[in-house]
């Protein structure tokens, strides 16, 4: 796979500087949301991915581990420099190596995967209202509007250590992953989005210009940051001198080792082990679950049709990957199409629900009873024959 970006950044129509920064280091992309006074929310965002860019090009360390070193860094200025005391960043990061992409995030920044019509948000906003709404103490509509959704759980260098979100994520050819700052996102709905996102298919760029003009055009009420990440077939370009544009090396220290072939035996054999003891739990509960629904199934009833008849099924009507959950215990001789031509047995096709087989036994009287009756009706009415 190969990956083809665009980026656009923008002061908004509110903000007075920009605080946000983003990095494109291929295969390393990130965005971050500086906060704090007096130019520190610059100096936070800008600090943090300078940290995790040179660490990364020294393939120094997991990328959770570069981001980790961003956090102590902006930490240790914002106590030492007090014209930017308390401030602190987000920041959302990727890593695309092969066919997946590598992500760590703290705080509200996002990122999101378009596949296949459907926009999926994939890290979790650090943020009050995202707790809430996850308590279930508000909705999402009301999280929308909340007097405090601009707080912030979790950001870089408000403590020396931070908790950062990791997940890998499997990358297919025609993927689009976005990466943003909230002033992209509490400007412009999903739906927006991923309409922007979808019309401009193959132009990178362009769809990052237009995802930063609708947060415009809606307000901008923050600075507004994008990353449009397309995941293309093929190879990673090639560098003037013949060499790998993208440093695969740096991707790799950052998402961690790959699984080795040379692993201890003893590993190895454990690993045996438990997939063995895997495969005969999954078999031991599908045989107990296979004779579990094998009883359920023998106690259920139902009157349906066989061969043009009312027949007694014992079951249920439907299948199951192909097998039929249900057999005729007793076909009748009552034609099924004169039953279903009475509107109350007109489902009779689909089964009607019985007890036990006595009630299922008695259900076909009753169609007897009423085909008989509905036959002495049409006589009586002359419609008969
Ligand atoms: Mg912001």
């Amino acid at each position: 796979m190969r990956i083809e970006s665009g980026v656009a950044t923008d002061v908004g129509r509110v903000r007075e500087g920009n605080e946000d920064a983003f990095a494109i280091e291929p295969p390393l992309y990130a965005v971050a949301d500086g906060m704090g006074g007096h130019r520190g929310g610059e100096v936070a965002s800008q600090l943090a991915l300078q940290t995790v860019v040179e660490r990364f090009r020294a393939h120094q360390g997991s990328l959770a581990e570069q981001v980790q070193a961003a956090n102590r860094a902006v930490y240790e200025r914002s106590a030492s420099d007090r014209k930017v005391t308390g401030m602190g960043t987000t920041l959302t990061a990727a890593v695309v190596s092969g066919d997946r992409a590598h992500l760590v995030h703290v705080g509200d920044s996002r990122a999101y995967l378009l596949r296949a019509g459907a926009l999926r948000q994939l890290t979790d906003d650090h943020t009050l209202v995202n707790r809430m709404v996850k308590a279930g103490e508000i909705s999402a509509r009301e999280a929308a509007v909340h007097p405090h959704r601009n707080v912030i759980l979790r950001a870089l260098g408000q403590d020396p250590d931070v908790a950062i979100d990791e997940q890998d994520v499997g990358l297919i050819e025609g993927d689009r992953l976005l990466l943003c700052s909230d002033g992209l996102t509490v400007m412009v709905p999903e739906d927006q989005l991923q309409a922007i996102l979808e019309a401009t298919a193959g132009a990178p760029q362009e769809a990052a210009e237009r995802l930063v003009r609708a947060a415009n055009g809606a307000g901008g009420i923050d600075n507004i940051t994008v990353l449009v990440l397309d995941v293309l077939e093929g190879e990673p370009p090639l560098a003037d001198d013949g060499t790998p544009a993208v440093d695969e090396e740096a991707a790799a220290a950052a998402m961690g080792p790959p699984p080795s072939a040379e692993e201890p035996a003893s590993l190895r054999s454990r690993r045996w082990f438990r997939w063995t003891a895997i495969a005969l739990g999954v078999v031991l509960a599908l045989a107990v679950g296979l004779a579990g629904l094998r009883t359920w199934l023998d106690s259920q009833w139902y009157v349906g049709v066989s061969n043009g008849h009312v027949a007694i099924f014992q079951g249920i009507p439907a299948d199951l990957f192909g097998f039929e959950l249900s057999h005729v215990a007793e076909e009748t001789d009552i034609p099924a199409a004169e039953a279903m031509a009475l509107p109350v047995y007109a489902e009779l096709a689909k089964g009607i629900n019985a007890n036990s087989r006595e009630d299922a036994a008695a259900r076909v009287e009753q169609i007897r009873k009423d085909l008989r009756t509905a036959q002495h009706q049409r006589q009586a009415t002359g419609a008969g024959s």
